[in-house]
């Protein structure tokens, strides 16, 4: 068997279209565009690329991007009194603060000044706990892309074995609850976890966000699962994911390329979060295909 190779790039592409008639329609309805403004502080080159790429999403989708630049040294005072000053500003729909931060800067503090309705990422305790109980709040970007292609690639995902693969609070935790609350069955394995491949041989779906490259082997794989690789990992051999790929084409049933797959859904779903925010900020219907 060859797996369908699950299009990040197109599935993106088609999301962030659909964002764009969206905005469209809040810019009639509003004479305003939805604003995300994006804090970076620092000059590491990784976090630029994502402020920039992210910038330019946003306008090409027809909102406001705005940019504040602090240089690394910044005291924590000055950076929540910039959060602060982000809350108050009613053409602010959407408040990102780049991560990682430098050391004298307590990432807590600031995640939690933000605003929870204009928390775009998803991050602050307050979406994390209204992710858990039900109720609409931002869910963090990368796992709602991945749910966001496994809906497009499966159509429901009720009552499957789903497994996730780490635990982290900005994929593993919110994947775990996203498919959840998609019906799926659930178990979360992580770096304590006894045996993981006896976890991963029973599962339908597959989400991979370890960050040890070919971390799952193919023979773990049970033929026919849906694959989700959320890994980027950088070797001498370029970008790779979490999985075996090579072997798991062969065995999965769909499984998402490194890169091509999660990656570019990832910022397409910031954008969505931004245009869901203005909406709800406006009192504008969210477009239901969005
Ligand atoms: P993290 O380091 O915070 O978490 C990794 C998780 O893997 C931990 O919960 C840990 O328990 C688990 N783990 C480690 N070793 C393990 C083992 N031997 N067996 C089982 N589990 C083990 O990482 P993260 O922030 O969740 O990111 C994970 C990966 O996803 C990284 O490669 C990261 O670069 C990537 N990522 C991609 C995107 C995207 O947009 N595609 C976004 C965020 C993260």
């Amino acid at each position: 068997m060859t797996a369908t190779i699950i299009d990040g790039k197109a599935h993106a592409a088609a999301l962030r279209a659909r964002v764009g008639t969206g905005v469209e329609a809040f810019v009639a309805a509003t004479g305003r565009k939805p604003g995300l403004a994006v804090v970076l502080v620092g000059e590491d080159a990784a976090s630029a690329v994502y402020v920039r790429n992210k910038g330019k999403a946003t306008v090409a989708a027809g909102m406001a991007s705005i940019e504040h630049r602090l240089s690394a040294d910044v005291d924590q005072d000055t950076l929540l009194a910039l959060v602060d000053r982000l809350n108050a500003d009613p053409a602010i729909d959407g408040i990102l603060v780049q991560l990682p931060l430098p050391t004298q800067i307590d990432e807590r503090a600031v995640i939690t000044r933000i605003d929870p309705d204009k928390d775009v990422d998803g991050f602050h305790p307050v979406n994390a706990g209204r992710l858990a109980i039900g109720i609409d709040g931002f869910v963090p970007c990368t796992p709602l892309g991945c749910v966001m292609l496994l809906k497009a690639v499966c159509g429901s995902l009720s009552g499957a074995e789903a497994v996730v693969i780490g635990r982290s609070n900005i994929v593993g935790k919110p994947m775990a609850q996203l498919l959840l609350r998609e019906s799926c069955t659930v178990t979360t394995v992580h770096s304590r976890t006894r045996d993981v491949a006896v976890h991963v041989r029973a599962a339908d779906i597959v989400v991979a966000a370890v960050g040890i490259p070919g971390f799952v082997r193919a023979d773990w794989i049970k033929p026919g699962a849906t694959v989700i690789d959320v890994g980027i990992n950088r070797t001498v051999a370029g970008l790779v994911g979490d999985v075996d790929y090579a072997g798991a084409v062969e065995v999965s049933g769909a499984i998402t390329p490194v890169p091509g797959g999660v990656g570019p859904m990832t910022i397409a779903c910031l954008i969505r979060n931004t245009y869901v925010s203005a909406c709800r900020r406006e009192g504008v219907a969210i477009d239901p295909a969005i």
